[in-house]
């Protein structure tokens, strides 16, 4: 029998990434496959058994999604590697939280970046990358080599991700390599610690592991500045972070909660 991670894409959309989880225990979306896609991507910072950041586009109705252990740069020096792991849900796109003890993935998850992405012709004119075309971008996709623009709060510019050939054995087939191309938007240097911010809540990963208490929620919602953001969607989105953030407050939601707390 075949290792199950050689049905990668294979499969049922999805399917791996709901075998993979009990969703009676996990915060996270079950979700569907969606049947139409925006052209949205996130990078979320997980603190799991390693910390890593993963990497998601929006392609195909589910986010196309890498494992980067040394998160993304702006550096066009840095080629980072990037594990292709199973599709997600659209839905997963703002999902920040924990993730218990005991299930895949478990731990601390923080949605560092998102905003929307373009593929790039692959053929360049006159030594300049073109928006392409959602077919050529699942062409790149199938070929291993995915170029691509991307207007985020923290990342900017062009992209690719490149299959990488010449597999070492006991290589999953899984690697590629993440690199930012020369534009206005490339950081030499570019430090990626430096930025331990939430955009959706502006948290730290230390304060949204810690769960930041009431107290310290509170006093940071106003800093979130709703009236700054221009997206839609990302309006929604952290409306519906401080909606979970807010139940999560409330002493009902516990069954063993039963003081009331002193406002
Ligand atoms: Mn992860």
């Amino acid at each position: 029998m075949l290792p199950l991670w050689l049905n990668n894409g294979v499969s049922m959309p999805l399917e791996e990434y709901k075998r993979k989880r009990r969703f009676e225990e996990t915060p996270e979306p079950a979700g569907k496959v969606e049947k139409k896609s925006a052209h949205r991507f996130v990078v979320q910072k997980h603190d799991a058994t390693r910390l890593h950041y993963d990497f998601r586009l929006e392609m195909e109705g589910v986010l196309k999604s890498w494992a980067v252990p040394k998160g993304p740069s702006l550096d066009p020096a840095d080629k980072r590697l990037a594990m292709q792991v199973e599709d997600h849900p659209v839905s997963y796109f703002d999902f920040e939280g924990a993730i218990p003890e005991g299930n895949y993935g478990a731990g601390t998850v923080m949605v560092w970046d998102v905003g929307t992405w373009q593929p790039l012709s692959p053929v360049p004119v006159e030594g300049k990358y073109l928006p392409g075309t959602d077919a050529e971008a699942a062409a790149m996709l199938a070929k291993g080599d995915l170029k691509f623009r991307l207007k985020g709060k923290k990342l900017n510019g062009d992209f690719a991700l490149i299959k990488m050939k010449g597999r070492r054995p006991g290589s999953k087939g899984t690697e590629w390599l993440l690199i930012k191309k020369h534009d206005d938007y490339a950081v030499d240097g570019y430090n990626i610690d430096d930025y331990d911010e939430s955009v959706l809540s502006k948290r730290s990963l230390a304060e949204i592991a810690g769960d930041a208490g009431a107290r310290e929620w509170t006093s940071s919602r106003p800093a979130v500045g709703r009236g700054k953001l221009k997206a839609a969607w990302l309006a929604d989105a952290v409306a519906k972070l401080d909606k979970k953030r807010l139940e999560e407050k409330k002493p009902g939601k516990k069954p063993a909660a039963k003081k009331k707390r002193k406002k």
